[in-house]
C-alpha cells in the first residue's frame, strides 16, 4: 500500500497533524525506553508533502450519491473531517462559516510559521473537487436559525433583505421551491451523480 493511503486510512489531514500534533505517539514509543523514538511526526508529515508535491492527493469521488443533505456548522479541523468523510459517503455537504475564510483556528489562531496556509489551501482544494460546498460568511444562529437549518429551507419571508444566492451553498445553482436555500432541492447548475470510479476508497486503501 503506498504510504500516503495508509496515512489517510486513518486521518484526514496528516499534513496538518505532522505540523501541528504534539505527537503523543513518540513518547509512547517502546524504541524510545533506550534509543530515540521513531520520529512518527515528522515522517507524517514529509508522506504527505510528498504526495502533494507529486500530485498523488487526488479529489476520492463517491461511487454514488445518498440523496441526503447535510449542514456541517464550523470550518475548523473538525467541521473539516467530518465534512469530507460525509461528502465522501455520498452526501451532499455544506460547510457554514461565520469567518469570512474556512479553516477556523486552522487559519485565524495558528500563526503562519506553524501552519502555512497554503497546505490548508490544498486541502481545501481536493474537498472542493469532491463536492464538498463551502459556504463563508453565514453564521448559524445569525444569518440562518437553527430552526430553519434544522428545516433545510430559510424562508425569504424572514431575511427579506438576504436573497437566496446569499445564503445558498450553491451559488448560481437553480432552486426549485421558492422556499428552498441549501437542501437537495436546490442543485448546482449542472449538477449529476458521480458517473467516474471512485479512486481508491478509505476501506480499500486499509486492507
Ligand atoms: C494560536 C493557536 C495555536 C494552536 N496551535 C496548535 C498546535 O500546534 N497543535 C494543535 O494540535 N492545536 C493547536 N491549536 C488548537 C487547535 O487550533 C484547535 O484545537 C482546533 O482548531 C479546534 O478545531 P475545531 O474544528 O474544533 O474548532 P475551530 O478551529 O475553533 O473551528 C470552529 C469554527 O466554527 C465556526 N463557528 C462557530 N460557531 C458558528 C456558527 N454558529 N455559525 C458558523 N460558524 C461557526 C468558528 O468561526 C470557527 O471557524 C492552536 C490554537 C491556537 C489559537
Ligand atoms: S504525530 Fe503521532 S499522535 Fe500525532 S497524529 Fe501523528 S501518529 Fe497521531
Amino acid at each position: 500500500m503506498p504510504p500516503a493511503n495508509g496515512l489517510h486510512a486513518t486521518n484526514n489531514f496528516p499534513e496538518l497533524t505532522g505540523r501541528l500534533c504534539p505527537a503523543p505517539c513518540e513518547s509512547a514509543c517502546v524504541l524510545g525506553i533506550n534509543q530515540p523514538a521513531v520520529t512518527i511526526k515528522r515522517i507524517e508529515q514529509t508522506i504527505a508533502d510528498e504526495a502533494f508535491a507529486n500530485g498523488w492527493i487526488e479529489p476520492e469521488l463517491p461511487g454514488r450519491i445518498s440523496g441526503k443533505t447535510v449542514a456541517v456548522v464550523g470550518s475548523g479541523p473538525a467541521g473539516l473531517a467530518a465534512a469530507q468523510q460525509l461528502t465522501r459517503a455520498g452526501h451532499t455537504v455544506a460547510v457554514f462559516e461565520r469567518d469570512d475564510r474556512i479553516g477556523g483556528l486552522l487559519r485565524y489562531g495558528i500563526p503562519d510559521f506553524k501552519l502555512e496556509k497554503e497546505v490548508l489551501d490544498a486541502r481545501l482544494r481536493q474537498m472542493t473537487a469532491e463536492g464538498t460546498k463551502f459556504r463563508p460568511g453565514v453564521a448559524i444562529g445569525r444569518d440562518i436559525s437553527w430552526t430553519e437549518l434544522g428545516r433545510g429551507t430559510t424562508p425569504s419571508s424572514s431575511r427579506p433583505d438576504r436573497p437566496c444566492r446569499a445564503s445558498c451553498p450553491f451559488p448560481g445553482g437553480m432552486p426549485t421551491a421558492s422556499t428552498s436555500r441549501w437542501t437537495t432541492s436546490c442543485r448546482p447548475t449542472g449538477w449529476s451523480p458521480v458517473t467516474r470510479s471512485p479512486t481508491r476508497s478509505r476501506q480499500q486503501a486499509s486492507t
